[in-house]
């Protein structure tokens, strides 16, 4: 009990004393929530945590790139950018039957939202067109559907949303001091009047940013400062580790402490208790036992599928196994196994198709 009493956000936690939602957050008050010891940072997210999840159950997005690089943006990060050579190969839009057998196919796996990413700055109309077809496809195989695709203007954000789309997301990478160093192409400005212009066509935003990239722990409060400060929580925040992928500015940077990383998780759950917060790229860097310290900070949604857009990630069977360690129920049914999700996706298509 005394070791309780030294603590000074030990039971009860202050965080679950108030269920309203905070928009008005300090700098100074989310550096304090970075620098509490590990313990009493962790015990209180997961206290937060319970109070608005359950806190065995994980959601499962599954991410297609539908075309792939020549992107003209400038973002340090992406093998995509058309200023760096990665050796990527480049990809014209997918063509529907292939949209639809990849949804059929992450269904099956165990997904309930299908993630499109498209490699512009902007959508042509014509294009968005297009795209519009894919999410009408996805839906009607009975999958969430989620978007990627640059920058929206308002008329756009409306023809997605009219057409049924889910979530849009986009990220607002790092914070407004940094940005600077990561892109020059779009101001952060401009992702703000992204997720504006979704947020009023009544989409659910789906937005985050990227860790590791040789920021300071001040940007990443400062990242998260601007989510949470955002006139609505992000309905998803992906918390992306990067990925540093050869020939990208950012293949050289030192690696984050995968402590911070915990850290940075369950800093935005305190902050956007009724978020769902995602482990999205990075996850074949972490070991099983950081990401199980994640979902214990408070991560419960995340990316499934070789791939996340063009960098690797933790092959499905992998993470089932990781979830029946755990008792993690992926997107809350029971785990099941491969032979058996297999079998009932079998059956699911008999009936259907
Ligand atoms: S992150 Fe997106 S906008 Fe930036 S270069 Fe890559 S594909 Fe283009």
């Amino acid at each position: 009990m005394s070791a309780q009493l030294d603590s000074p956000l030990s039971p009860p936690c202050p965080f679950t004393a108030n269920d309203e939602l905070r928009h008005d957050w300090t700098a100074e008050e989310v550096t304090a929530l970075f620098e509490l010891p590990f313990n009493d940072l962790l015990f209180n997210a997961q206290q937060v945590h319970r109070q608005h999840f359950d806190a065995n159950e994980v959601q499962i997005s599954t991410l297609l790139s539908i075309k792939t690089g020549a992107c003209p943006e400038d973002c340090k990060y992406c093998p995509q950018s058309v200023h760096y050579n990665t050796g990527l190969e480049r990809e014209k839009l997918l063509p529907l039957d292939t949209v639809r057998e990849a949804a059929r196919k992450a269904k099956a796996s165990g997904a309930s939202r299908f993630c499109m990413g498209a490699a512009w700055k902007r959508p042509s109309d014509r294009d968005l067109e297009k795209v519009i077809d894919l999410v009408k496809t996805v839906r009607d195989e009975g999958m969430e559907t989620c978007l990627t695709l640059g920058m929206l203007s308002d008329a756009q954000a409306q023809r997605l949303k009219d057409a049924g789309l889910d979530y849009y997301n986009h990220n607002l990478d790092t914070s407004p001091d940094y940005y600077k160093e990561i892109i020059s192409t779009r101001t952060y400005q401009d992702r703000l009047d992204t997720l504006d212009h979704v947020r009023q066509a009544g989409m659910k935003v789906c937005s985050g940013g990227i860790v590791g990239m040789g920021e300071s722990r001040a940007d990443r409060v400062g990242l998260l400062q601007q989510l949470a400060n955002l006139p609505e929580h992000p309905n998803s925040v992906p918390i992306n580790l990067l990925v540093k992928v050869k020939g990208t500015p950012m293949q050289d940077v030192a690696a984050l402490d995968p402590l911070e990383f915990v850290r940075t998780i369950a800093v935005a759950r305190l902050m956007m208790p009724k978020s769902r917060v995602r482990l999205s790229a990075g996850r074949n860097d972490m070991s099983d036992e950081m990401q199980a310290l994640c979902f214990h900070a408070g991560a419960n949604s995340i990316f499934y599928g070789e791939k996340l857009l063009t960098t690797d990630n933790p092959i499905a069977n992998h993470d089932m196994e990781l979830f029946q360690r755990l008792g993690i129920k992926p997107n809350g049914k029971p785990w099941v196994s491969d032979a058996e999700a297999q079998a009932a996706a079998a059956a699911d298509g008999d009936t259907t198709h």
